[in-house]
């Protein structure tokens, strides 16, 4: 009814106006509407929240932003409506398919969404929201679902379909669909940074403001209290957070107050508030702007977490604008596959080799005075060898204190490693018997039976050396319409900007043109002319298309036939390539779009010559010392299964075990003195580095190629699958170039006058770090975990309960149903073997920068107290390494240095030196405090405790043999919205212990054996 109103009207002008006033509009207080229960913001009178007068607030929050969001839905359309209308006219919509189709679908979803972004650090607002909501969307008749990630709301969707408080009557006639999503945009940075940390991260101008929480009780004290006592510590105190805010904040506020001429503390709140959204909203702002600055545009996504646009822009936009990766990686959806990704897949080793206090009274490695020689290789381990002759009492130095080194962006550089593309080749192991008898099957692959022929395999006491390896799965093919595009790509001017490829290959897929698949599509613009060419690539070959008319062999009548169907189908791509041509001029301009036909007929002998790898070279079969040999030789590359994987005798130091595994153990394989620490332990899977592997695990060929050359192996490995891909460095130029974007911006903030555009510098820098750092974490996202979970609304119990999970009842007629998620795939990834093998690439960086360490320094001299995936803690007698070095290996030490320490610019993947202290408390993993006894300077960290815990921790110096039990607050989101403050009190320190090694005594371990 508007809209035929709206398409009579020539919109243009008022377009043009519209852009030019977004353009200028400037966030402001006066722009910030606030809403308050009753009249409390315009009486003196003071209403107290209740359920009812709250959902009547919220129902005027929501008529307000439904109110808003019609007029959002209208600037949009006008705005949108060149391009829809040039689509809508077009014949390329029709098919329902495609990519002009996928657009313009997404263009008009756009004109009904509205997005409402909150920020809440804990979520109280989003569930003080979602009540009320679900009560009103439900009476109302309409949807509400609410998306939950652990305990935090992540997004909330309302969908009208009618329009909210509609005058009687009007309603009928004029009806505006709005969906609606508040999001909460914590992701998009970063979720455990708070509002104002982010502010200052960002270096935005906000007045730091501070709010006495403890004092909210009610609206009516918020009313009759007149100052806000900066002076009054107690009155300040928050008991929540057991913080108390600076006396600089505090008189700050009281400035505020008294400049804004607040009469009461409850107008000065809701000058609070304002300053909050304020602060949110320039955050935003910057957000988007940055972003689009880097062309994501953030609002025509759904899912714009910080890892979702990571993973976005690395590997699909930044993939689509080049034409020199041509392969990328393929998501597999393979159900053994995916279980052989998901057992490879492990996080970063955290382990404490100590348990206890250890300062300059503890002795250096004392625990090896009661181990045998480990009578090592001289050339793998020349710092033991100088230890020869081995004698008892010789670990005796006493240290000066802990260095703490950290590898710098370890992720960011274990993502510029050789990637899997492509799909991959499955191999597994068979007995010559059962290998003979495969081949007599009829149908060989869908009778295989994998599981009875890796028994047969695995059976005790047999020799495998004469089993053989049989490729199983069907290797990729269009071998020749890949060699064809690369040939194609080849004759391309030099020079040229290109805006998209992509094909069946690349990482936006095959493309649909009107109804027809086509093999490629290219964009690119020319700088000579600026012209924007759009190249429609079809690869005919012989086999399905015949001959070309003009080729010099004739074709035969079946050709002929194949011959006719092509040229129908050209003369079709072609008018529908005329068609957009003149349809979108207006839109795109200037641009040319050709169909460019390949035959098999241009190339010698009919054959596209190979150009680019596209496959690893492979034999379908190999003998057992063949297929071991190729994965040495790096011809083979990718994961493999193999079983009991042992290093060499003669390199099995006794300080740390290289190979790192997912272990599933318990109490029993720990040393008698860990077991007398713990009170229990939960059998569970535990990351643990040891000499042994124990049973099967999943190992890149790279990590198994990097302990062979290091170490060597105790036995040939007994390999029973692999899962082999082409490797490429997929990410590397686009890393690199935000890596040089990021220095190119730090150099620019250095010499920059001007505060608004140096903070503009920051900002953009500061993102692409975070952007860097979270690019491989989205690959890895397992979307079935229970962590996700989604709620709906209904307005009767549901009748049929096989997709319900829980109901639960907020009043009659007004129910909230978690559903219950289709479970399709046991470890369905996005590109789990991408992150998977990012994973191994970070563990072969760490071991290296490790290894070089542990082979050089002095054992008498140096101790390797704790790590954690990227860092270490070092016990020292001298604070210099190379001083702990014998002086027979100083030389190779002081040369290898460099490589493997920070020591001029800035470089990733090295370890960098971060700190020195004198003592340092290890009471477990993730769980430490570090310290000096002549200053202030100190780090705790205790995983699940709060921060104001682990500070009364560390200044009143909390004694655990003293105190073993504890009393302190615990926050503790329950699922149906309640959140409880507990006092608890339980045996802390014996739930921390160190686990995962075998401990001699306190300051010493060695790995752990099954
Ligand atoms: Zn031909």
């Amino acid at each position: 009814m508007f809209r035929s109103k709206l398409e009579t009207w020539n919109l243009e002008p008022c377009a043009q106006q519209l852009r030019g006033l977004l353009l200028t509009q400037t966030l402001e207080e006066k722009y910030v509407k606030t809403f308050h229960i009753q009249s409390n913001h315009k009486s003196h009178r003071s209403t107290e929240p209740t359920q009812k007068n709250t959902t009547k607030m919220i129902l005027t929050f929501l008529t307000a932003i439904y109110q808003r969001n019609v007029l959002a839905h209208l600037i949009k359309y006008i705005l949108l409506r060149p391009i829809l209308r040039s689509l809508e006219h077009s014949e390329l919509l029709p098919e329902k398919r495609g990519i002009f189709f996928s657009m313009h679908k997404r263009l008009k979803e756009i004109i009904h969404e509205c997005v409402l972004t909150a920020f809440n650090g804990s979520n109280y607002d989003n569930y003080l929201l979602c009540n009320s909501l679900i009560v009103l969307q439900t009476k109302f008749k309409e949807k509400i679902k609410i998306f939950k990630k652990g305990t935090s709301i992540s997004t909330i969707h309302c969908i009208n379909k009618h329009n909210i408080n509609a005058l009687s009557g009007k309603q009928k006639r004029n009806i505006w669909t709005v969906k609606l999503y508040i999001k909460d945009i914590r992701n998009l940075v970063a979720a455990n940074v708070s509002l104002d940390k982010l502010g200052q991260l960002f270096n935005l101008n906000v007045p730091k403001l501070c709010f006495p929480y403890n004092q909210a009780t009610s609206i009516h004290r918020l009313k009759t209290m007149t100052t806000l006592q900066p002076n009054n510590e107690h009155f300040w105190k928050d008991n929540f957070f057991g913080k108390t805010p600076a006396l600089e904040h505090r008189l700050e506020a009281q400035a505020i107050y008294t400049r804004k001429k607040c009469t009461n503390v409850y107008e000065f709140g809701t000058y609070y508030l304002v300053q909050d959204c304020l602060l949110l909203h320039s955050i935003l702002l910057t957000l988007i702007r940055t972003y689009l600055e880097d062309t994501i545009d953030i609002f025509i996504r759904r899912n714009y977490s910080q890892s979702g646009l990571a993973y976005q822009q690395f590997f699909i936009i930044e993939p689509s604008k080049q034409i020199s990766k041509l392969l990328a990686p393929k998501t597999i959806d393979h159900t053994l596959f995916n279980y052989m990704i998901k057992q490879a897949v492990t996080g970063g080793l955290c382990t404490s080799f100590v348990h206890g206090k250890v300062d300059t009274s503890t002795i250096i490695n004392e625990h090896l005075n009661y181990i045998e020689n480990p009578n090592l290789s001289p050339q793998h381990w020349p710092n033991f060898y100088n230890l020869t002759p081995w004698w008892s009492k010789q670990f005796n130095q006493n240290p000066v204190g802990i260095s703490t080194v950290d590898i710098r962006s370890l992720y960011p550089s274990a993502s510029l490693k050789k990637l899997p593309v492509n799909t991959p080749l499955f191999y597994t192991r068979f007995t010559p018997q059962d290998h003979q008898h495969l081949y007599n099957e009829q149908s060989f692959y869908k009778t295989l039976h994998l599981n009875s022929y890796c028994n047969n395999t695995q059976k005790p006491d047999r020799d495998g050396s004469s089993d053989i390896f049989q490729l199983i799965n069907t290797p990729p093919w269009f071998y020749n319409e890949f060699f064809a595009l690369a040939h194609y790509l080849q004759t391309l001017p030099g020079g040229v900007k290109i805006l998209r490829f992509q094909s069946h290959f690349t990482a936006m897929g095959q493309l649909e043109f009107g109804s027809f698949p086509v093999d490629g599509f290219l964009s690119y613009q020319d700088p000579a002319d600026n012209i924007i060419h759009i190249k429609i690539i079809q690869y005919q070959s012989l086999y399905h298309h015949g001959h070309r008319a003009d080729c010099s062999t004739k074709n035969t009548s079946l050709d002929a036939i194949k011959v006719e169907k092509t040229n129908r189908v050209r003369q079709e791509i072609l008018r529908l390539c005329q068609q957009f041509q003149t349809h979108c001029s207006t839109l795109l301009n200037p641009i040319t779009l050709d169909y460019v036909e390949i035959f098999d007929c241009d190339f010698p002998n009919h054959k596209v010559p190979p150009l680019n790898q596209f496959m690893l070279n492979y034999n379908t079969k190999y003998s057992y010392s063949h297929f071991l040999s190729s994965i040495y030789e790096k011809k083979l590359t990718g994961l493999v299964v193999l079983k009991n994987l042992k290093i060499n005798k003669a390199n099995q130091n006794p300080i740390f075990g290289f190979i790192i595994q997912k272990i599933e153990y318990d109490l029993t394989k720990l040393s008698p003195y860990t077991q007398s620490q713990v009170c229990h332990l939960n059998s569970g899977q535990r990351v643990v580095s040891v000499h042994e592997c124990k049973s099967f695990m999943v190992i890149s060929t790279e990590y198994l190629n990097w302990l062979r050359t290091h170490f060597g192996f105790a036995q040939e490995p007994d390999i029973y699958h692999g899962l082999f891909f082409q490797l490429d460095n997929y990410l590397k130029a686009s890393l690199e170039n935000k890596l040089t974007m990021r220095k190119e911006l730090k150099e620019l903030i250095k010499h920059e006058k001007n505060p608004t555009l140096k903070q503009n510098y920051e900002i953009k820098a500061e993102l692409i770090k975070l952007m860097i750092n979270s690019c491989y974490g989205y690959t890895l996202c397992n979307l079935t975990s229970p962590k996700f979970k989604t709620f709906e609304n209904r307005r009767t119990m549901p009748k049929n309960m096989s997709r319900i999970k829980s109901v639960f009842q907020f009043e009659k007629n007004v129910l909230l149903v978690e559903k219950t998620k289709k479970v399709l795939e046991s470890f369905p990834t996005l590109l789990g073997h991408v992150g998977c093998y990012i994973l191994f690439q970070s563990k072969i960086i760490l071991l290296k920068r490790l290894y070089f360490l542990l082979k050089y320094l002095n054992p008498r001299y140096a101790q390797l107290c704790y790590m954690d995936t990227d860092s270490a803690h070092f016990l020292v007698k001298h604070p210099h390494f190379e001083d702990n070095v014998d002086s027979n290996l100083k030389e190779t030490f002081i040369r290898l240095y460099p490589k493997h320490f920070e020591t001029g610019p800035k470089l990733s993947g090295i370890w960098v030196v971060e700190h020195f202290f004198t003592t340092g408390e290890y009471l477990g993993e993730k769980c430490y405090r570090l310290y000096n006894t002549h200053d202030k300077q100190c780090i705790t960290h205790m995983k699940g405790l709060n921060a104001h815990f682990q500070s009364e921790y560390h200044n009143n110096n909390i004694e655990l043999s003293k105190n073993s039990f504890l009393a302190y607050n615990i926050f503790f989101k329950s699922p149906d919205f309640v959140i409880f403050k507990t006092h608890m009190s339980k045996n802390l320190f014996q739930n921390y212990v160190p686990n995962k090694r075998y401990f001699i005594c306190a300051t010493g371990s060695v790995p752990l054996r099954f």
